[in-house]
């Protein structure tokens, strides 16, 4: 391990900040900045050396005064490598207050983190100028200098001095606002609660508000570039419901004064949790809900429960040092999940968390996983933490527990966490001793076998007896980073009951006394891969349109693990597939859909038509009982399955009353709600002369942003590569640098031409690093797991990924590249059963 006093990243806590006031006059036109930083400090052991975070900021002389008034000046000595700057000074600094000053200048970047600029034109045709932060984790360093560690908490006094014609926010409301001399407006926001840097925001630009609703005392707006208010109701409501949601189940109080959420045009990540000026891509939070799918109502509504939940848990209580990032986030993605599922109970959220569970289970099935929580040294250690395992993995095994302890207990320890623990840091095991508290149940002890180790077991259910054994995909290499042992909370039930019996499988082996026919994961929730001996199997299959929702759909998705794993073969899953009733909850559809498009990337031309009549022979009776259109009384989530099936049957399935209809609705311009996609699909699919062209039109006067985002993912569906190196292209040129890295991996997608674009990329590879955000460049590599049907050009990917390693996210590349060569192997298994 190494300490606080050994990592040189890390910062002496001889010296801590207590209150930050900053008066900051950004150039929008020039893309520049200056500001002045008055630090007051808590000097906690005497000492003639100060050093703090600055990089890519020049600093002016520094004036630093002590509790006496007395005064030294000296001039900052940097060390780019460790992102610091150092001052000494003649005299020693005695114990107690005193305050640093300096001036400081800097670039407003174009890549999306720290101080940055983005242009865009709006709905007038006339280009827009804003300038906004993004600093988690550690970009605060490159708008102003600071203690820029999370444990370092201090107040801020922020001022901006801004163009007349701007908006300007940041995390507090404002206090007082003047006229300069030169005519720029003064704004002067009052101060902010203790918390870390990584927290503070500005925003300036043509933004307007909705109108302040008041929630519990705080007031609540929706800010939107100029023009679009009338797609913010359903975020409002969401951020009302949610806010309401989280001061009930925390029962604290929302810590801060207001609460402003801020749809940024130009914004690398989904959102952020700035302390009351959270900041969102447009897509999270702008929508018109009459044309919206459900999917991306979801994604809205997701996305302000989980940004809102961290305004206590990441806010108030805050991790002490990155590696406790796992479980901010972890924790966030569980509350999103729980909140809306209150919000929107017809939405069935842990049924549809499900595939979210399932796609970081698929990461964690491979030899190059790693533990949920590991060593965090530099900055680019914590880049490869932003991953499905910390949200989606973490988030599973916070649901895990709190299913084994009971809703209550676990919220109630976690209230008794974050009252303990308000305006401080804390490390990991905190929270598992204040669970453990009120439960009385060994919390630490479980959860250590999951947080620090990678991977998950594999539970067997026969002859009675439960037992687990590591999950993997192949067999291991020379190097594995999945565990072998876990505690296990296993809930089962008789499939006749829906009492649920709890066992905690710590060992290799367990008895269940138990004669009747039992659901295994009863409930769903466990983050294992399930098997059954094959008489249990039997049982089970026979009564599959039994099972509760979930249950149902994680039988399915261990199903594709076992094949995927060739473990099981195609015809034992499509018989267990084929047993799927009536039933309108999508998500095993989406699991077969799945399945199905890696079988048609991985049989041989020739072999295709069998596949090609199976999904006629599966999907067929769904699409004849659901139609294009919805019916009277239909659930909320029957559009998503005809969605499914749809685009299913178009496209792999190759139905020509499918494919006319679509073009027919295409062409009348009739594409809305959870169809759009689907149809998109299908019609470039086929490829028909001058669509492409119109798809850009559309793309390019998209209504909304979810209109604009179907277009720039659907381009990905053209079997053609001019049309494919086109798009690619325009990466480069005309799309925004926050989606340009998601088109690139959705065209590396199509199996046609996928590999030609993969080519096209990495001959501009430098460019491509040097053009997108630096947290998007792994994914712009999520598609190379894809090329199962050619070894020779995988080798040549792998080839080049190994040639060509990213600082802090080469993990996730790594993970692709397992994921391709397990699916080359499932390629040529399957090959020999078609
Ligand atoms: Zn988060």
């Amino acid at each position: 391990m190494v300490s606080r006093e050994n990592n040189p990243y890390r910062l002496s806590t001889d010296i801590a900040p207590t209150n930050y006031r900053l008066d900051i006059i950004p150039n929008l036109d020039d893309a520049l900045f200056s500001g002045v930083a008055i630090i007051s400090l808590d000097v906690k052991v005497g000492t003639n050396e100060i050093s703090f975070n600055a990089i890519e900021l020049d600093l002016d002389e520094i004036t630093v005064t002590d509790a006496q008034g007395k005064t030294q000046k000296g001039h900052a000595v940097y060390d780019v490598d460790y992102e610091l700057a150092s001052l000494t000074l003649d005299n020693k600094l005695a114990v107690g207050p005193a305050t640093l000053e300096v001036g400081f200048r800097g670039i407003l970047n174009d890549q999306l983190h720290g101080f940055y600029r983005s242009t865009f034109v709006d709905a007038e045709g006339v280009k827009q100028t804003i300038a906004t932060t993004q600093f988690e984790a550690t970009d605060a360093r490159r708008a102003f200098p600071c203690w820029d560690e999370p444990s370092f908490k201090a107040t801020f006094d922020v001022t901006l001095n801004v163009p007349s014609h701007l908006a300007a926010y940041s995390n507090s409301p404002i206090a007082s606002e003047t006229t300069n001399p030169d005519g720029t407006r003064r704004v002067v926001f009052s101060q902010t609660m203790k918390m870390s840097t990584y927290l503070v925001a500005f925003v300036i630009g043509p933004f307007e508000e909705t109108e302040p609703v008041d929630v519990r005392g705080t007031p609540l707006r929706i800010v939107v570039p100029t023009g679009k208010t009338h797609l913010a109701s359903f975020a409002e409501e969401a951020s009302i419901f949610a806010l309401n949601f989280f001061s009930t189940y925390f029962d604290i109080p929302y810590p801060g004064d207001k609460m402003d959420m801020v749809a940024v045009p130009d914004f690398a990540f989904g959102a952020m949790e700035n302390l009351g000026c959270i900041t969102y891509r447009e897509t999270a939070l702008l929508v018109d809900p009459t044309t919206a799918s459900l999917a991306e109502l979801e994604r809205v509504a997701t996305v302000v429960a989980h940004e809102l939940a961290h305004m206590w848990f990441g806010d108030l209580v805050t991790m002490e040092w990155w590696e406790g990032i796992w479980l901010n986030e972890a924790f966030a993605t569980f509350m999103e999940v729980l909140c809306t599922n209150a919000f929107k109970p017809e939405w069935k959220m842990w049924v549809s968390f499900g595939i979210d569970r399932d796609g970081a289970l698929q990461v964690d099935g491979l030899h190059s996983t790693r533990p949920i929580e590991y060593e965090v040294v530099s900055p680019a250690d914590m880049r490869g933490m932003f991953d499905v395992l910390t949200y989606e993995k973490g988030g599973s095994v916070l649901r895990m527990l709190e299913q084994y302890l009971g809703a209550d207990v676990f919220r109630d320890g976690i209230r008794h966490y974050l009252r303990k623990h308000s305006y401080a840091n804390t490390v990991t095991t905190d929270l598992w001793d204040a669970l453990e508290e009120i439960s009385g149940l060994p919390v630490r002890e479980l959860m250590n076998t999951w947080i620090l180790q990678g991977g998950h077991p594999l539970v067997t259910l026969a002859g009675g007896e439960l037992s687990q054994q590591p999950f993997s995909y192949a067999e291991s290499g020379a190097e594995s980073a999945i565990g072998e042992r876990w505690m296990v909370p296993v809930l089962t039930r008789p499939l006749t009951s829906e009492v649920t019996s709890k066992h905690l499988l710590s060992e290799t082996t367990l008895r269940l006394d138990t004669k009747e026919p039992t659901v295994l994961n009863a409930g769903g929730s466990g983050v294992y891969r399930s098997r059954y001996g094959s008489k249990e199997l039997r049982e089970i299959s026979a009564h599959i349109n039994e099972l509760e929702e979930l249950e149902r759909a994680t039988l399915i998705a261990d199903g594709w693990a076992a094949l995927f794993a060739s473990q099981l073969s195609w015809a034992d899953f499509w018989s267990l597939v084929k047993g799927l009733g009536d039933h309108d909850e999508p998500t095993p559809w989406s699991t077969i859909a799945t399945a199905i498009d890696y079988a048609n990337r991985a049989l041989r031309d020739e072999q295709r038509p069998v596949l090609v009549n199976a999904v006629r022979e599966l999907f067929g009776p769904q699409f004849e009982r659901l139609g294009w259109d919805a019916r009277p009384n239909e659930t909320e989530r029957t559009p998503q399955l005809r969605a499914i099936v749809i685009g299913t049957l178009g496209t792999l399935g190759e139905r020509e009353d499918i494919r006319n209809e679509a073009l027919k609705r295409f062409d009348a311009n009739n594409l809305d709600g959870d169809l759009a996609r689907s149809i998109l699909r299908n019609v470039a699919t086929l490829n028909r002369p001058g669509d492409f062209e119109t798809f850009l039109d559309r793309y390019q006067n998209a209504k909304n942003p979810q209109d604009e985002i179907r277009y720039l993912y659907a381009f990905a569906s053209f079997n053609d590569e001019r049309i494919a190196l086109t798009t690619a292209e325009k990466c480069f040129s005309e799309f925004r640098s926050q989606d340009s890295p998601f088109v690139l991996a959705s065209l590396t997608t199509n199996r046609v031409t996928g590999p030609a674009v993969w080519r096209y990329l990495t001959k501009r590879w430098d460019e491509a690093l040097e053009r997108f955000p630096l947290n998007t460049h792994a994914r712009m590599t999520s598609g190379i797991q894809t090329f199962v049907s050619d070894r020779a050009f995988a080798n040549e990917v792998i080839s080049f990924h190994r040639a060509h390693p990213f600082e802090g996210e080469q993990r996730t590349v790594e993970q692709n590249l397992e994921k391709l060569s397990v699916g080359l192997h499932f390629a040529d298994s399957l090959r020999n059963q078609f």
